[in-house]
């Protein structure tokens, strides 16, 4: 399928954009389809969330955008953070003309080629605070989603609004099947708690964890090099190990990427050989050379027989919440299409080590 217009005349007989869902409205079915028909043009759509603002989310997903897109892949970046949309403003476009006609957007183009939509390049007033009541906020998810004219892309880079309430939640939704997520926590306590908070989110949305990225990670002092842990560290990555999600790196807390951010050029772009920028490149090359070839081949696990086996973790006979340290897991051989259990087996877990199953 190439268009929108051909949406629901394709083959693909699995697309829920086929057939109209019950009680819904005409309305709500084309507005599906189209979304539909842009997604599927791009091959990988990933969001990135935070529990909570300023932890540096916009920073990971303008960076990891970048980053996909100097390794040679076509990229978009979307910001529907709609509370703080800096995306503009770290990528240098603030102010350019969004050209569009009445059905289409279509992205700005930063001069390394990166696709960008943000809902800043639409507000009048880059101060103006949104104030924005639910259903408008509804409304321009779905909008930005539906209208981009994005083309054939390799990876779409969603930069969520933070928490774990109604907007995420939209664009989740909305996107109906996104490959996965980025969940970007800082190391204080607090904020590792948040992020516990957004791994159930995706777990009860079915959206793969492709890793946690713990930003703000100790601080390298530029004049001497030492290292001090402002807000300790660590906590992301026991936390991750502890929800059995992969942990894709720590980023430190580095002035350059305020500097970065302010200059309008990525620190992948511009400062690649940094210990920061260097950080970056080993997040994004594990995102390429694993999580998300993983999170195809196992999200869902299907065998060659249309089977799928789901692992429960349990303790005293009921789950239990520590996928990474459960005492046993009860894992189910199901027949998808009959929704049928064919069979169950009480397992050990092997020594921990995340990612095994
Ligand atoms: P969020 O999207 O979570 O609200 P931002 O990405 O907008 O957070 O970052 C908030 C502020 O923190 C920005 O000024 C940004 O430049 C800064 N920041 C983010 N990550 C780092 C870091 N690793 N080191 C220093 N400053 C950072």
């Amino acid at each position: 399928m190439s268009n929108e217009s051909s949406c629901g005349s394709c083959s693909d007989s699995s697309c829920s954009a086929q057939s109209k869902k019950p009680n819904e409205g005409d309305r709500e079915f084309q507005e599906r389809q189209a979304i539909a028909a842009r997604m599927c043009r791009i091959k990988k759509k990933i969001v990135v969330l935070s529990g909570k603002g300023g932890v540096g989310k916009s920073t990971v997903a303008t960076n990891v955008a970048a980053a996909l897109s100097l390794a040679g892949r076509k990229v978009g970046l979307l910001d529907i953070d709609i509370h703080g949309p800096s995306v503009p403003k770290m990528l240098h476009i603030e102010g350019s003309r969004v050209a569009g006609n009445e059905t289409e957007l279509y992205p700005v183009e930063t001069a390394s080629g990166l696709k960008v939509m943000s809902i800043g390049l639409l507000m009048q007033n880059k101060d103006e605070a949104v104030i924005w009541r639910g259903p408008m906020k509804y409304g321009a998810i779905m909008q930005f989603l539906k209208d981009v004219e994005w083309g054939d892309l390799d990876f779409l880079i969603v930069d969520s609004p933070p928490g774990t309430g109604d907007e995420p939640l939209s664009v989740v939704q909305l996107i109906e099947k996104p490959d996965g997520a980025i969940i970007v926590t800082t190391p204080q306590d607090v904020s590792v708690a948040d992020v516990r908070r957004s791994i159930m989110f995706c777990r009860q949305l079915d959206l793969p964890v492709l890793g946690v990225i713990e930003n703000m990670s100790g601080f390298v002092c530029p004049h001497c090099s030492e290292h001090t842990d402002i807000f300790g560290t660590g906590g992301g990555k026991a936390m991750a190990e502890e929800m059995g999600v992969p942990f894709l790196g720590a980023i430190p807390l580095d002035p350059q990427v305020v500097m970065s951010g302010d200059s309008g050029k990525p620190i992948v772009e511009g400062e690649a050989h940094t210990e920061t920028g260097k950080a970056f490149g080993r997040v994004v090359r594990q995102l390429l050379e694993s999580h998300l070839e993983e999170a195809e081949k196992n999200f869902p696990a299907t065998s060659s027989e249309g089977n799928v086996k789901i692992a429960v973790p349990v303790a005293d006979g009921v789950l239990c919440m520590h996928f990474g340290h459960c005492e046993h897991f009860a894992v189910f051989e199901v027949d998808a299409q009959n929704k049928k259990i064919l069979d169950s087996q009480k397992l050990s877990p092997p020594a921990h080590e995340p990612g095994v199953l």
